[in-house]
């Protein structure tokens, strides 16, 4: 290949970076000859590059073009910020853009203007968007945050389940899937949702090591020892902390105890608003207030470099959550503390959440029953209505949302928000009217779960060991 257009001149000119990092050059070479890759590198490795650089490469005068699926809204304006910025032609399309400039941009994009385009998967439910993309020649499929596309991942998007549809509309183009945190049994799903044969697509493993994270656990009985320990760990490290809760009603417990102490702090969960959410989470980027409690969907995608301590006071659902989580700290390599509190008691909550993740065919059966015998008053009164003509327990069972994305998932509802939700286009296929199957999913869930009691009983000399196995198990 002609110097002027290798990786590393491209790297130079618009990166302005010397080097590759990691396995980034290797990677790159591989999607574009054309060969698919599966990468798993920690938060901050640098992930983008493996197919922004190919984007560069590929031939705008031919209509190529790097299509990128992203599950995060909020995140896709600043990465393509980044790149215009540096001057690469990207842009995006997303539910966040009015009609005007969405035909606007498409119409650039049919006239073969840009050579990297960021989109949700659920774009592909829009037929003219569909029509769009098939006349560019889509040189690359990227697939970041991959883990979101395996139901067995800890993040799944129902909106990502379609992902083998989408490499067809595209021709089935070079693909390469990113994330942070994949088991073995996870990639494999991932693999086979993609529609491509493991033999054919390479894994590259950056391993899970961050040397930098101190991974303390401390066991506790009650909430009164979660607080002394909170206090001693916010005091010994006055850096930008965030403080990670499953509970929204703890999270506030623990503000007001906060507040009596006088500490400065900022909240960040579901029940605030998203002007709420967006400005607690600036003063905090902007390191204005050191300290932030939050709910898990705090700190997706977050670029804040300097985090140096991050406590669990709550038990997370799972190791990968878990390991997500904690990769928000150190990204400037510099020495950051992970806390984890650990109360046995924490588990009850992370089993309710595994029994709302998890309708059983019971459920499905009286929701369709619901949706076909009273569909005007569902069209009429909505989900709400339907929450509570199901069950009476709390509102903050999840069981519901659950079932109507696994409906839209096998096809049985016309999409997975109101109003298509509530019109029913087929059956209930057998994989919800079948207890054990849906047990199946349940299990796994647990088992899950039960990965962060066994790390908590790693003594922590062991501790990396156990997480490298967990991660990587035998490489494939
Ligand atoms: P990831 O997606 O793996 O979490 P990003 O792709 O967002 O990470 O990259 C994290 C940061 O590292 C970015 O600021 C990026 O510009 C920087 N970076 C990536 N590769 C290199 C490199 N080869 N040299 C210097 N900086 C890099
Ligand atoms: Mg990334």
């Amino acid at each position: 290949m002609n110097s002027k257009f290798s990786p590393l001149s491209v790297l130079r000119e618009h990166f302005r970076f010397e080097s590759f990092r990691g396995c980034q050059a290797d990677v790159i070479d591989r999607v574009i000859r054309g060969e698919h890759a599966m990468v798993v590198m920690p938060t901050g490795a640098g992930k983008s590059l493996c197919y922004q650089i190919p984007a560069l490469m590929f031939r705008p005068d031919q209509g190529d073009l790097t299509l990128v699926l992203s599950p995060l809204v909020a995140l896709m304006q600043d990465q393509v910020d980044a790149l215009v910025a540096r001057g690469v032609d990207a842009t995006l399309i997303n539910s966040s853009l009015d009609r005007t400039t969405r035909e606007a941009r498409q119409a650039e994009l049919s006239g073969g203007k840009y050579r990297l385009l960021y989109v949700t998967p659920e774009r592909f439910r829009k037929p003219e968007f569909v029509e769009m993309i098939g006349r560019r020649n889509v040189r690359l499929l990227a697939v970041d945050e991959a883990h979101c596309v395996s139901q067995w991942g800890h993040d799944f998007r129902p909106d990502y389940s379609r992902i083998a549809e989408i490499r067809h509309i595209l021709g089935n183009p070079t693909t390469i899937a990113l994330t942070a945190t994949a088991t073995a049994e996870c990639r494999q799903d991932i693999y086979r949702q993609l529609g491509i044969a493991p033999s054919d697509i390479r894994l590259f493993h950056e391993g899970i090591d961050r040397p930098n994270l101190h991974i303390d656990i401390e066991p506790v009985i009650d909430e009164d020892e979660k607080w002394q320990h909170l206090r001693d760990a916010m005091a010994d490290q006055p850096g930008s902390t965030i403080v990670y809760f499953s509970l929204i009603k703890t999270l506030m417990r623990f503000s007001d105890l906060l507040t009596k102490s006088n500490v400065e702090h900022a909240t960040y969960h579901g029940d605030l608003s998203r002007g709420q959410r967006r400005s607690m989470q600036n003063a905090f980027m902007r390191g204005d207030i050191a300290t932030v409690l939050a709910t898990p969907a705090f700190g997706m995608g977050i670029d804040k470099e300097d985090i140096r301590l991050i406590v669990h006071a709550e038990t997370p659902g799972s190791i990968e959550s878990y390991y997500q989580e904690i990769g928000r700290a150190g990204r400037d390599g510099k020495p950051s503390r992970c806390l984890w509190l650990y109360d046995q008691a924490d588990l009850m909550t992370q089993m309710q959440f595994i029994q709302w993740a998890n309708p059983d065919a019971n459920f499905y059966h009286s929701l369709m029953y619901v949706l076909t015998e009273h569909a005007d008053r569902c069209q009429a009164y909505g989900l709400d209505w339907i929450n509570q003509h199901l069950q009476r327990v709390s509102p903050h069972d999840h069981r519901l949302e659950t079932a109507i994305a696994m409906l839209d998932r096998h096809g049985v509802v016309a999409g997975p928000r109101p109003p298509e939700c509530f019109d029913v286009i087929s059956d209930l296929p057998d994989t919800l009217r079948d207890n054990d199957k849906l047990n199946e999913k349940t299990r796994r869930d647990q088992q899950r779960l039960y990965g962060m009691v066994e790390l908590a009983k790693t003594p922590a000399e062991e501790r990396q060991s156990f997480l490298n196995y967990y991660f990587i198990g035998n490489q494939g």
